[in-house]
């Protein structure tokens, strides 16, 4: 019974100063009184909690504030998180590009690198690599070791995060990694790992805390199309951890095939992959006379850009086509806002930064979806494939400063 109580009385300190973290997250620098206010508990137990948390070089005093409804003004110590007293290290893994960043306990980026991937090398090789890659930064940025609570990996495909196990990453290695593992070995830093869509989607809903927002659907768009749910400020996995396959709901019955053995996945619509290969079989001087000039009758020039720029000039079967499968697209999301009524949806990709195709999404969504106001629901990340590393980022974060209430 003792035991038990003693337990009990960890985790609440625990789950205070957690607390204590986060509402500094959201709020920036706030006095004892205020947070005491927030969390119902009295100044004097906040006060103990705080003063705790200074002598551990978590948190620091940033001077003084005046109370603005007393006449006469009272001075108030702020409070605020000691940003740069430890870091984190944030890897993403992809098939396109690998990038690495250092940030401080508040998430801000101090040093980042991409990396090509070497097709010929192993999945250790790769690993290795990457790991040194790591080292290398936080010694040209003079932090060492000890400084860093730890490493946040993103990886593409299937994960067992509980495991630290790659399952499955199509396009990077076909068998079973243990991504934790080799990590922890090489760099010598506690790692976490989950799948770089929700990874993303926490650096997200964790860079959006200062706006209240705590529900979100990430929409993340390219050769594939992968989404992410976020409920209450996490990640919503459902029952067998599929939850948010955006990509692989079925829009139109009669549709090509998937490679999940289904027809008319979204994916196999609207996905890039899915636009370039059914431009590239009908591709001809009849068929697409504009994009067969922009691209002069050379099948193996063909991109999304030039696609975008034919549907512009005026391809009429690109034009028809792209609008089609915007559409259906747009009918995606519109599912997903049905079924899940998110407080925003972001929107991730490279094709979002042209404003022909976001604008054929937006005013397909607004027809779409009558009662909702599309304009503020949807927001376009800022991020890109070269700044992923960011999910690593705030998983570490989360799992190894905010979650735990400092550093243990
Ligand atoms: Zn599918």
């Amino acid at each position: 019974m003792k035991a038990e109580l003693g337990r009990n009385m960890v985790a609440l300190k625990q789950s205070n100063r957690s607390q204590i973290l986060n509402i500094l997250r959201c709020l920036g620098p706030t006095s004892r009184k205020d947070i005491a206010k927030i969390m119902q508990l009295t100044p004097a137990a906040v006060t103990i909690l705080v003063n705790e948390m200074i002598s551990e070089g978590i948190l620091k005093e940033i001077g003084q504030s005046f109370e603005e409804d007393k006449r006469v003004g009272r001075k108030k110590v702020l409070i605020d998180i000691n940003s740069n007293f430890k870091y984190v290290l944030g890897i993403n893994i992809e098939t396109e590009l690998i990038s690495i960043g250092i940030a401080n306990l508040k998430g801000e980026v101090i040093s980042s690198k991409t990396i090509e991937l070497n097709y010929n090398k192993t999945y250790r090789e790769t690993l290795q690599e990457i790991c040194s890659e790591c080292i290398t930064l936080l010694w040209k940025n003079n932090i060492i070791k000890e400084d860093v609570l730890g490493v946040g990996v993103g990886i593409i495909g299937l994960v067992d995060e509980k495991e630290g196990l790659s399952l499955r990453a199509y396009g990077l290695w076909e068998e079973k990694v243990p991504v934790v593992k080799i990590i922890e070995k090489n760099i010598g830093l506690k790692t976490v790992l989950e799948n770089n869509v929700r990874a993303l989607a926490l650096s997200e809903i964790d860079n959006s805390m200062t706006e209240g927002l705590n529900n979100m659907l990430f929409i993340k768009y390219g050769p594939g199309i992968g989404a992410s749910m976020i409920i209450d400020g996490e990640i919503y996995y459902g029952s067998s951890k599929t939850a948010g396959e955006l990509g692989h709901t079925i829009i139109d019955l009669n549709g090509p095939k998937c490679k999940c053995g289904r027809n008319g996945c979204l994916e196999s619509i609207a996905s890039y992959k899915a636009i370039l290969k059914h431009i590239k079989s009908v591709f001809s001087s009849n068929n697409t006379p504009v994009l067969y000039d922009i691209c002069d009758g050379k099948e193996e020039k063909i991109d999304f850009n030039k696609v975008i720029q034919a549907y512009i000039i005026g391809d009429k079967y690109v034009m028809e086509y792209l609008d089609k499968t915007i559409y259906y697209f747009a009918a995606g999301i519109s599912n997903a806002i049905s079924l899940f009524d998110p407080q925003r949806i972001v929107l991730y990709g490279e094709a979002f930064n042209n404003e022909v195709f976001l604008n054929k999404i937006l005013s397909s969504l607004v027809s779409l979806n009558i009662n909702k106001n599309i304009d503020e629901l949807i927001y376009i990340s800022k991020q890109n494939n070269k700044t992923n590393y960011i999910g690593g980022v705030s998983l570490a974060l989360r799992e190894m400063f905010y979650k735990v209430g400092g550093i243990i």
